[in-house]
């Protein structure tokens, strides 16, 4: 290297690239810079970008590794900053019932797995499925299960909250037309009084305490297949918005057995705390964490859940329901009790996300994050997050915006989720959920995400909905829709500005962790549609290539 106003310095020659990549186009996404031609990672940061494809040759050594893709566009890679990777790796090894269009081939492939699976073992579905897509728009039951097998316990899940379960099932669960439903729970009964099979809400947990702990190896080895998934489709980040606190220890078993393919942040699930000594207890383990210095880049502890209000079916909202003219949803916490948990949680320095889902959710998380700022004016920004945040009204969204607070958003859950929303909402107020025209136009800082297991996760799929708004049940609220750009940056730019992690993340520059994915087109000008199962060639965390082949 030659400096221009002194001497050749040849002992300060820039160390060997470990990869080298030349593009049609690498968007950077720093403000006002253009695509650039070569970008070159070495260890875990990028160390070099040039406006010209062999601007970087001088970085090659022996051990380089040159990925020549002249037609490719480099992005940052993606963050989803609301998503659930512990119930993707619970789900991955689960009878693939989301493929199923009918109830015949649902009930064929848990009948596939059954002959295949020695009687007496568990048998549970994969949970990123709805009934409405199926031929029938119902879940199996009961009987129609026993006819798949009756030799084998079968759980049928969907999402967190809901589940099916055979004879067998319900046996080993103890549960009988007469067992009583705990609070906040349903065990759902014919009109004859005869169980249905169908358990939601907190009854799962009967289920749940009966279902055999999977060992340490099969939770690492689902996290394995899930996060590698995730990575597939361009995603390097997950912000995982309901950990339990217990499996802390097996994510970092997974991060020390190298199976983490994207970073993790964790938000721990505060959905068991309803006191101030739950929240406590929480808390010290949480602060045991830290105190252990666990954290690092690949995995690290970001904060708390609460959700303060339902989803699609309880959703709390200033009019009611469809057709259910005493019915406005529910909220979950007596606001002055939320106020004093969030409190506690940013009293010890940790973050908090609530969900809130419909417009008077929304007003009343509003209304103790105003509080909580009251108490303690300095909190630092992006300590208090709104998760979803689905009904924001104009007035709401300007008053999230004057307190400073980000929110997450999730096109993909109302892809898949409209028609349920619409049977609860009507169409209009399905329409307009997540008005992202609306917010970034006002100013708000948003970050996009998938919230599966209700909607598919994937880089692109979501930039696809959140330009086109399509659905299940075809485009809805179109008004709302956001360009390309806009929308790779809530998932880049602006994902990394709301987890906290700008300075090291987000966009392509030098010193910046080496977090990238190349693309066959460029997302942001091929065919729209294209975008919908576009996957990338290659995704990189931290110079570590985690989908695609290494050359
Ligand atoms: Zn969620």
């Amino acid at each position: 290297m030659t400096d221009p106003d002194h001497h050749a310095v040849p002992d300060s020659a820039p160390a060997p690239a470990d990869l080298l990549i030349r593009a049609a186009a690498v968007h950077t996404l720093v403000p006002g810079e253009p695509p650039q031609r070569a970008i070159a990672v070495t260890g875990a940061r990028i160390t070099a970008l040039s406006p010209a494809p062999d601007g970087l040759d001088v970085l090659i050594g022996t051990a380089t590794e040159v990925l020549d893709a002249p037609a490719a566009t480099v992005l940052p890679a993606f963050d989803d900053t609301h998503t659930h990777l512990i119930l993707a790796g619970h789900s991955v090894h689960g009878v693939p019932v989301h493929q199923a269009r009918d109830l015949a081939g649902f009930l064929g492939l848990i009948r596939e797995r059954a002959a295949r699976t020695p009687a007496g073992q568990w048998i549970h579905t994969t949970i990123n499925w709805q009934e409405v897509h199926l031929a029938e728009q119902r879940m199996p039951t009961t009987e129609e299960l026993d006819r798949a097998t009756a030799d084998h316990p079968v759980l049928v899940r969907r999402g967190a909250y809901n589940m099916v379960l055979n004879s067998a099932a319900l046996r080993l669960a103890g549960i009988t037309a007469a067992t009583p439903a705990p609070p906040g729970g349903v065990i759902e009964l014919d009109e004859q009084g005869r169980l249905t099979g169908r358990l939601v809400n907190k009854a799962v947990e009967l289920v749940e305490r009966v279902l055999p702990r999977p060992a340490r190896t099969e939770r690492v080895a689902g996290l394995r297949a899930a996060s590698a998934d995730y990575a597939a489709t361009g995603i390097g980040t997950v912000r995982d918005c309901l950990v339990p606190v217990e499996d802390l220890d097996v994510l970092r078993a997974a991060r020390a057995a190298g199976a983490l393919s994207v970073r993790v942040r964790a938000l721990v699930s505060g959905f068991a705390a309803r006191t101030p000594e739950q929240v406590d207890a929480l808390l010290d383990r949480m602060d045991a964490w830290r105190a252990a210095g666990e954290d690092d880049d690949l995995f690290r502890v970001w904060g708390v859940k609460f959700g303060i209000d339902g989803g699609f079916e309880a959703g709390a909202l200033d009019e009611p329901y469809q057709g259910q003219p005493c019915y406005h949803g529910r909220l979950l916490w007596e606001p002055a009790e939320l106020v004093a948990a969030v409190e506690r949680v940013v009293g010890r320095g940790w973050r908090v996300g609530v969900h809130a889902w419909g417009d008077r959710g929304l007003r009343t998380l509003l209304d103790v994050f105003e509080e909580v700022l009251k108490h303690r004016p300095g909190l630092p920004p992006g300590t208090l997050v709104v998760e979803h945040g689905g009904l924001a009204r104009a007035d709401q969204r300007a008053r999230a915006i004057a307190l400073g607070i980000p929110v997450t958003v999730q096109h993909p859950l109302l892809h898949d989720g409209a028609l349920t929303q619409q049977r609860a909402w009507g169409r209009e107020r399905t329409a307009g959920i997540f008005p992202l025209r609306e917010w970034l136009d006002e100013g708000a800082l948003l970050a996009a995400g998938s919230d599966f297991p209700v909607g598919p996760y994937g880089a692109m799929v979501s930039v696809w909905g959140m330009t086109t708004r399509r659905t299940t049940t075809g485009v809805v609220g179109p008004e709302h829709a956001i360009d390309r750009a806009e929308a790779i940056a809530l998932h880049t730019v602006d994902a990394a500005r709301l987890v906290g992690e700008s300075a090291e993340r987000g966009s392509l520059r030098p010193g910046a962790l080496a977090d990238l994915t190349v693309w066959p087109v460029d997302p942001l000008s091929c065919p729209v549609d294209a975008l919908r199962g576009l996957r990338p060639e290659r995704t990189v965390v931290g110079g570590r290539t985690v989908h695609g082949t290494t050359g």
